[in-house]
């Protein structure tokens, strides 16, 4: 499958989806139904997925399947090739990040071959909570770049923007704002930089990563309100960008584990005891 696969990933000619969440297997992908079940040398997959980015264009998905009730080892991982194993899609309509598609994703009696089994039958519990780590990092960086715009075009307005005789940044108010942004930003950044760091350094991130996702994703929500308020009624209009941001940004708590799982993990890592 790397050889087959990896040159045109890298290259951006094939578009990857990954198939973890269902109707009724969100945060708790333990929960997942889809199954597949053996038939000499094909899994034949049934079941659904939902909230899939690039759902509706992917080339290639790696999708988690229930192979077993076994409550540890029940699950595994397979690579759907859409030319090879065409699957229904639906898109889901949402308030932004409309730059990639969500979708449902329908497998009805998809065969895919034994060989397309990514990792060993049972592994993908384990290795989904370990992908988890990056693409919680991913989540974050991208959650600080739109933090990072909306303070630089903050800084900016402030500049332009006049009220009582003067530039906005120059009532104080408006630069505690500010100042209060850009601590914000660059704490995510140190965060996502830490949790970046050990994972180069082939350390497990699991707690670092969750701060750095909670932090990053919920500080750029308050972040682009701000932005919103500093803009005043041109905040709110589709003329200024900070509107987008504030949109986008508002999507980002939730993917890759929502701001409560990452509590959940970030206290599981100080007590040893689990909440979830
Ligand atoms: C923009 C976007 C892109 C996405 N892309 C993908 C993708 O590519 N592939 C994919 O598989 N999925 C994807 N998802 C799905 C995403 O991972 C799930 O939406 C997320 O894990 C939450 O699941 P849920 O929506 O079912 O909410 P639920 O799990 O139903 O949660 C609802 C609320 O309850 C809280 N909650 C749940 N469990 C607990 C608990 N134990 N303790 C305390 N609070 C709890 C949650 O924090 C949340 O506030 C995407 C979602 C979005 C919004």
């Amino acid at each position: 499958m790397r050889q087959r696969y990896l040159d045109g990933l890298a290259r951006g000619e094939l578009i990857m989806s990954v198939g973890v969440s269902e109707p009724s297997a969100g945060s708790d992908v333990r929960a997942v139904r889809t199954r597949a079940r053996r038939e000499g040398d094909v899994w034949v997959i049934d079941g659904e997925k939902t909230w899939i980015t690039n759902g509706a264009h992917f080339d290639l998905m790696i999708c988690t399947c229930r192979t077993s009730d076994d409550p540890a080892r029940g699950l595994s991982h397979f690579l759907i090739d859409r030319d090879e194993h065409p699957v229904a899609t639906r898109p889901i309509e949402k308030l932004a990040l409309n730059r990639h598609s969500t979708a449902q994703v329908f497998f009805d009696g998809v065969g895919v071959p034994a060989a397309n089994m990514i990792g060993r039958e049972g592994d993908a519990l384990k290795n989904t909570l370990v992908l988890f780590e990056r693409a919680r990092l991913h989540v974050a960086a991208g959650s600080l770049g739109i933090a990072r715009r909306a303070l630089d075009e903050s800084v900016r307005y402030a500049h332009l923007r006049k009220q009582r005789g003067k530039p906005i940044a120059a009532h104080q108010l408006i630069a505690a704002k500010l100042a209060d942004m850009a601590i914000w930003v660059d704490a995510a950044r140190l965060l996502i930089h830490r949790a970046a760091q050990m994972l180069d350094a082939g350390l497990r991130a699991d707690m670092e990563a969750a701060m750095a996702k909670a932090f990053a994703t919920e500080a750029a929500v308050d972040i682009c309100r701000q932005a919103v308020q500093i803009h005043g009624g041109n905040g709110v209009t589709r003329g200024y960008i900070v509107e987008r941001l504030a949109r986008e940004a508002l999507l980002l708590p939730i993917p890759d584990g929502t701001t409560e799982i990452q509590q959940l993990i970030i206290g599981r890592a100080l007590t040893g005891i689990s909440a979830f």
